[in-house]
């Protein structure tokens, strides 16, 4: 099966008991058990719902995985899986993780007793370096955010499986749909399904796959014991959005990439990032190991002021956090995902003050370039217009 179909029809695509098309949603908290010497297969919500078991299937499909398992939002599902993990335990890091994650390894694990080594994974060799005899996992993010740096991660894993350590990949940006990387060798996949995987801007969930049954049945006793399991109504939202992941993605990708070979031919534009321009460093990697660019792309007005004054002209956009949905969205990273971050390593990391995300929507591409070229032109004027008025001592 294609993974189109796969969407649509990868578990049961309708209701096994009254035929109905779209999972119902079982919005109970506790189930009849008739005899009590043969449970059922649901008792209480925390433990099981149908229609969370529903989406956990259809994701452990989508990611070609053994289980997988639902939570209450993408850091749920990040702090539940590192769980997985013991005092003295060591686990290397992406150094450009998404910032919840990096505020729940830095201020919460920690105290926890639990190591983190954060490093440049796009380099192999930085990450055996790091690697010592306590190391039990390694943590990626790949494309990164914003500056979509691309880690190999069959190498990664290579390294990893060679000393019995686990890989956890964060498959955010791209979704099963152009990166499977349980197949490149990783053990877990989580997901922020609040972004691409939901879609539509209206709901907060997580989703983490395992490779095989052991660590699932290790995954679902922490989730069950940890209790920040996704809600059934959630569950469903988020079901909703899945079966379009790959229209909504296709189009938005196509988008992304007429946007950043447009922003690229800009003059005003210093940079743009983005793993489906041939320039990008990552390119042929990410050409490699997935099977499309994705629709979040950065670009560099060149200072905070320039940035500021395109947020006040673009008319279509929505200003905001988050990424992945059918409105597009700019966001600016040195105010938002990455305030918390000392100007100077911000800096080193490219997140630079004129440094803009823009995560494709599914607006006409045509609508969009022509309301990025107006902002961009106004910019250009205010700018000139106020550099007149200081010379003239206005
Ligand atoms: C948003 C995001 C998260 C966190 O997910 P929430 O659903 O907001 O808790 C984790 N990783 C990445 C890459 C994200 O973009």
């Amino acid at each position: 099966m294609k993974f189109a179909t796969k969407l649509l029809h990868g578990t049961s695509c309708f209701d096994p008991v009254t035929g109905a098309a779209s999972t119902p949603i079982y919005q109970a908290s506790t189930f009849h058990q008739a005899d009590l010497d043969r449970p059922g297969a649901y008792d209480y919500a925390r433990s099981g719902n149908p229609t969370r078991h529903a989406l956990e299937e259809a994701i452990a499909v989508l990611e070609g995985g053994a289980r997988g398992f639902a939570f209450a939002s993408g850091m749920a599902a990040i702090s539940s899986v590192f769980m997985l993990f013991s005092a003295g335990d060591h686990v290397v890091v992406a150094e450009d993780v998404y910032g919840g994650t990096y505020r729940f390894l830095t201020k919460v694990l920690s105290r926890m007793n639990i190591d983190v080594t954060f490093v440049d994974t796009t380099c192999v060799e930085a990450v055996e370096r790091a690697v010592t005899p306590r190391t039990r996992g390694i943590y990626l993010e790949t494309p990164s955010n914003p500056t979509l740096k691309v880690t190999d991660i069959a190498a990664v894993c290579h390294i990893a499986k060679a000393k019995n350590i686990i890989v956890i990949v964060d498959n955010t940006f791209l979704t099963p749909y152009y990166q499977r990387p349980l197949e490149l060798g990783a053990d877990i996949v989580i997901h922020s399904a609040t972004k691409f995987i939901g879609g539509h801007s209206d709901v907060v969930a997580g989703l983490a796959v395992t490779k095989d049954a052991e660590l699932g049945e290790q995954l679902y006793f922490i989730q069950n014991g940890m209790g920040a399991v996704l809600g059934a109504q959630d569950s469903w939202l988020v079901m909703r959005g899945l079966k379009s992941l790959k229209a909504r993605l296709d189009v938005s990708t196509q988008t992304a990439e007429k946007i950043a070979r447009w922003l690229a031919n800009h003059p005003s534009v210093a940079k743009v990032h983005y793993t489906g321009l041939e320039g990008h460093p990552g390119h042929q990697l990410q050409s490699r190991q997935a099977s499309g660019h994705g629709a979040v792309l950065s670009f560099d007005v060149g200072s905070r002021e320039r940035a500021k004054a395109l947020f006040d002209r673009v008319t279509l956009p929505i200003v905001a956090v988050s990424l992945g949905a059918v409105e597009t969205i700019l966001s600016y990273p040195a105010m938002m995902s990455h305030a918390a971050m000392p100007a100077a390593e911000r800096e080193r990391r490219g997140i630079t003050d004129g440094l803009i995300r823009l995560s494709a929507g599914l607006e006409d591409a045509d609508d969009l370039v022509r309301d990025l070229e107006q902002a961009l032109e106004g910019v250009e004027a205010a700018l000139s217009e106020s550099k007149s008025k200081a010379f003239s001592g206005a």
